[in-house]
């Protein structure tokens, strides 16, 4: 069955293109019924950075991309960090050494730098020339003796290789040598392998069946065929992903924050809408859609559409490797801010119920899932509601009642969770009509029609019918609106709403004035009424 693998570098923190291979590292597994394990490759030692590891397997249960076996959780296949198995390095370079398809290099640097120099100035484009193949057994042995420092290099040869294509890429990469290439490193002089030799050795050990990597290891095909060959083993079958890049088509910068999945998870993103993102960076999915549906993408004039928002569960079904282009795939923002909007009313269970938005009709109806899914929104809600400083102390946080209801009013209008606290204070404090948005509407306002709309409003409210037996709901509201403008011969509604939302919120937008009295309930709304045109 097949076996995939992670294979990060301990650099730093994970960045979106490591994201991107581990989670299609993680669809074609469950797809397949197979296994992906996660190995950590930290034979570099001049770029490790402590903690590394740990940020790494932070941001994949983050993500919620649990593997199967690997560095945390073991397996039959361990170790699963390379410098805990250089022995096994050690035993494979020897092998290779024994069978005369490797040899020792006793090069200094110095010396290496001019031997490039000089096949530079000849037009060769290799960097070594392979001097040290030709060293005898004795003087070998002198130098070892001597204890001069030794790298061991592979031994190329010039002999054609059928390279298999490459699963993205098919025959578009690199081709096999045709005259001798480089006699690369397998064992530096420390003792350490070179990323070729280990990664060769642990994918066939650890019974890799396909790798999926970056596409900047593309250039390395031919080596990595080579040692198989060298080996005897048969190679996996390789997918090279497309690089990501910024709009314009330049390479993702790695400087700017934002490229780190740390980022997204510190902004409050969903992770299921981050992963949604970046499987549409490179994937082609309109090829899934037409065997899913025959409807036309509905696209809205955003340049987004809910065909592209998927659950990890549906993209493991959807996922195609053959799909993916080998095109550099563009990062755009805005996509991202979409699917996790989307994502938000989609846990929390009303996507679709907004005219605008069209369901996709391929949604899952998990409804235990979709009502945990939602109470988790609604908790993370509360909480940062009691971080915000101006609702310390306010009773009204902890009514999880309450709290679920502005959570509702205020989900059309947001784009991550963490925002809604602090756009949602007005629901639990009173406004104080001091803030600039408050002083710019009175100012288009004239006070005394302000004063004296909102002031009939509140009389009209408090005397409706309804209001005796205490039920407030949407249609009496909009019945005492309605009572009102004609009272005030007022032709368009907004002349009487703006000024009572004015009242109630000292904001410009929000909720509609019905729903936003039916949460604020009878006794606040005219408290503020009364207030507001004090
Ligand atoms: N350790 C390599 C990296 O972090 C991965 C290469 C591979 O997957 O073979 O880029």
């Amino acid at each position: 069955s097949p076996r995939l693998r992670f294979a990060p570098s301990p650099t730093g923190h994970l960045h979106l293109g490591g994201l991107r291979t581990a989670l299609f590292n993680h669809l074609l597994a469950r797809k397949w019924k197979g296994k992906w394990l996660l190995r950590i490759e930290d034979t570099d030692r001049t770029r490790f950075t402590e903690g590394a590891v740990d940020s790494l397997r932070g941001a994949l249960e983050w993500a919620g991309l649990d593997y199967d076996e690997g560095v945390g959780i073991g397996g039959k296949h361990g170790p699963y960090t390379q410098s805990e198995r250089l022995d096994i390095y050690h035993h494979y370079t020897k092998e290779l050494l024994s069978r005369d398809e490797a040899y020792e290099c006793f090069c200094s640097p110095d010396e290496l730098q001019a031997i490039k120099l000089s096949l530079h100035q000849q037009g060769q484009r290799n960097s070594y020339d392979g001097r040290c193949r030709h060293i005898s057994d004795e003087e070998r042995t002198r130098k070892k003796k001597a204890g001069e420092k030794y790298v061991v290099r592979y031994k190329s040869s010039s002999q054609d290789m059928e390279i298999p294509p490459d699963l993205i890429f098919g025959d578009n990469q690199p081709s096999a040598p045709t005259s001798e290439f480089d006699d690369f490193v397998l064992m530096k002089s420390d003792g350490w392998p070179t990323y070729h030799l280990a990664s060769v050795v642990d994918d066939h050990l650890m019974e890799i069946t396909h790798v999926l990597r970056g596409e900047e290891w593309l250039p390395s095909i031919p080596k990595h065929h080579s040692l198989y060959k060298a080996f005897g083993w048969k190679p996996p079958q390789f997918a090279h992903l497309p690089l990501l890049c910024n709009p314009d088509g330049t390479k993702l910068s790695k400087r700017k924050g934002d490229t780190f999945v740390q980022h997204y998870m510190k902004q409050g993103y969903e992770p299921s809408a981050l992963l949604n993102f970046l499987a549409l960076m490179g994937w082609d999915y309109h090829s899934a859609l037409s065997t899913q549906t025959t409807l036309d993408p509905h696209i809205r004039n955003d340049g987004h559409s809910l065909y592209e928002l998927f659950t990890l569960d549906q993209l493991i079904n959807s996922f195609d490797i053959n799909h993916v282009a080998h095109r550099k795939a563009a990062v755009n923002m805005s996509k991202l801010d979409f699917l996790n909007k989307m994502t938000l009313r989609r846990m929390a269970g009303r996507l679709g119920d907004d005219g605008l938005m069209v369901n996709a009709g391929k949604m899952s109806h998990d409804h235990e899932k979709e009502q945990e899914e939602r109470r988790g929104l609604i908790e993370r809600f509360q909480s940062g509601l009691k971080d915000e400083k101006a609702l310390k102390g306010c009773e009204l946080v902890d009514n999880i009642d309450y709290v679920e209801k502005v959570f509702d009013a205020e989900l059309p209008r947001t784009t991550i969770l963490n925002e809604m606290p602090l756009y949602s204070i007005f629901y639990f404090l009173p406004p104080a009509y001091t803030c600039h948005e408050s002083q710019s509407i009175l100012k288009d306002l004239n006070l005394r029609i302000y004063s004296q709309y909102v002031t009939l409003f509140a009389d009209t409210l408090q005397s409706h019918p309804s209001i005796r037996n205490k039920s407030l709901d949407v249609d009496t509201v909009w019945d005492v609106i309605h009572h009102s403008l004609d009272q005030l011969k007022l032709d368009k509604k907004p002349k009487l709403l703006v000024p009572i939302r004015h009242a109630l919120t000292e904001r410009k937008k929000g909720p509609s004035v019905p729903e936003l009295i039916t949460i604020l309930g009878l006794d606040e709304t005219l408290s503020r009424l009364r207030k507001g045109v004090e």
